[in-house]
């Protein structure tokens, strides 16, 4: 379960990553009563089972059952710790489409939890991201410049990608606004965190300037794209 949201005095609407429906919104009826029989399920991060009651071209399907299956209590333990993890969620209710199934999303997901229960890491988060943002389709590139395929170290988000020194000199004015130079360690990172086993995460060796550097590229990487895309929608 990703999110809640306060609906009237004591309902709530109930946001989930499924594994068979993708994103599913849920109304929950009277969960903030004392002896709801939805109990703690409803918890943020909480795994859960669950059963919805509606009509196929229902808006809101209705919650009729909800089983933990596992709590992640430790994730809400910690503030810090919930923050990073509130972050990983911010991103995939954006980038995921609501009702279109993800399995690898939702893997991604599940696998992710169990990862920041053992390592709550600004690394870890990373990894998150870096990984969602190839399942929702929005990689960035940092596998040479888009144009010509030359390896460079400055990020464009106008065109997801980097851009070499050469290829700079055609780009307009405003192509070339929010360029992120990035060390060669970054990029490294970035590749390895494309590919690595999920746990032996612990393995890779990376200083936080890198993971700070990196954040920070796919953080107004992803701020573009989503920008552009409610661009398009409007
Ligand atoms: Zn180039």
């Amino acid at each position: 379960m990703l999110k809640t949201f306060p609906f009237g005095e004591a309902d709530l609407i109930v946001t989930y990553l499924s594994r068979d429906f993708g994103l599913v919104k849920a109304f929950a009826k009277s969960p903030r009563k004392i002896k709801s029989r939805f109990g703690s399920s409803l918890e943020p991060l909480t795994h859960a089972k669950i059963s919805l009651r509606g009509k196929e071209d229902a808006a809101l399907p209705r919650l009729t059952q909800s089983d933990i299956i596992k709590s992640h209590q430790t994730l809400r333990e910690s503030y810090n710790c919930f923050m990073r993890v509130a972050g990983m969620l911010e991103l995939t209710l954006h980038l995921l489409p609501e009702g279109e199934p993800n399995p690898g999303a939702f893997r991604l997901l599940l696998k992710a939890l169990e990862m920041m229960e053992a390592e709550c890491t600004d690394l870890s988060a990373l990894l998150y991201k870096i990984r969602m943002l190839g399942l929702a389709g929005y990689s960035p590139r940092l596998k040479g410049c888009a144009r010509c395929g030359k390896s460079g170290r400055k990020f464009y988000v106008s065109h997801g990608s980097i851009i070499c020194e050469d290829c700079i000199a055609d780009l307009s004015e405003e192509e070339r606004r929010g360029a992120r130079p990035l060390s060669h360690g970054s990029i490294k990172l970035y590749e390895t965190l494309l590919t690595w086993d999920i746990s032996k995460l612990s393995r890779v060796k990376a200083s936080p300037m890198m993971v700070k550097e990196l954040a920070g590229m796919l953080d107004s990487h992803v701020e573009y794209t989503l920008s552009r895309q409610l661009r398009v929608k409007g």
